[in-house]
């Protein structure tokens, strides 16, 4: 996997405010605002910061809890998991193994088989719908 590392100057240039405080400063969005918790759509989501596939469409999943949520990543090695100890809580962090973004926290709560959800900021995201793939 190439890693992404580029000086904060590049990342506040490249990232909107929204997707710069979720990714680089590991904010969370409003639960029911982001532009993905409620897309059904066939698909790949990639890192908002770097472009790295992280979660497919098929992993995804209605939680209720107000951000996209799914049951495992596109693949195991797409994204590394950190130990949060912040706003008093112990929780696992999920960063994008490419560039280290914050995406958000995995819960040992989830439906599949594995028993996970990866419980994931929209800011943290781009959307590359099946539908505009060229199926050549
Ligand atoms: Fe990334």
């Amino acid at each position: 996997m190439e890693k992404i590392d580029l000086p904060d100057a590049e990342w506040r240039d490249r990232l909107t405010s929204e997707q710069y405080h979720v990714l680089r400063e590991a904010g969370t969005e409003r639960a029911f605002t982001g532009r993905y918790w409620d897309n059904h759509e066939d698909g790949d989501y990639v890192c908002a910061g770097c472009g790295a596939p992280l979660f497919g469409s098929d992993a995804k999943y209605d939680s209720g809890c107000g951000w996209p949520s799914f049951t495992k990543p596109a693949e195991n090695l797409a994204v590394t998991e950190h130990r949060d100890l912040s706003h008093g809580m112990i929780r696992t962090e999920v960063r994008c193994a490419a560039c280290e973004g914050h995406l958000g926290h995995v819960f040992p709560d989830g439906p599949g088989p594995e028993g996970l959800r990866f419980c994931i900021n929209s800011a943290s995201l781009d959307f590359q719908p099946d539908s505009g793939k060229d199926k050549g």
